[in-house]
């Protein structure tokens, strides 16, 4: 994985955390979502994607 994608890969996630749910503003993606509320689910999966992202390492 190139540096340039993994970066913009990360920038596209943290974006989505950043803008949060609206309905549920406290959620911060700490503890898995409900699965009801599509923005909050959207958080958890880029939360976790982070991580992978976190793990790879940059060639
Ligand atoms: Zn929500």
């Amino acid at each position: 994985m190139s540096n340039m994608i993994k970066l913009e890969g990360e920038i596209r996630l943290l974006n989505v955390l950043v803008d949060g749910c609206k309905k549920h503003p406290a959620y911060r993606a700490i503890r898995p979502a409900t699965g009801r509320c599509e923005p909050c689910v959207k958080m958890w999966q880029a939360r976790q994607d982070l991580q992978e992202l976190e793990k790879c390492p940059v060639s």
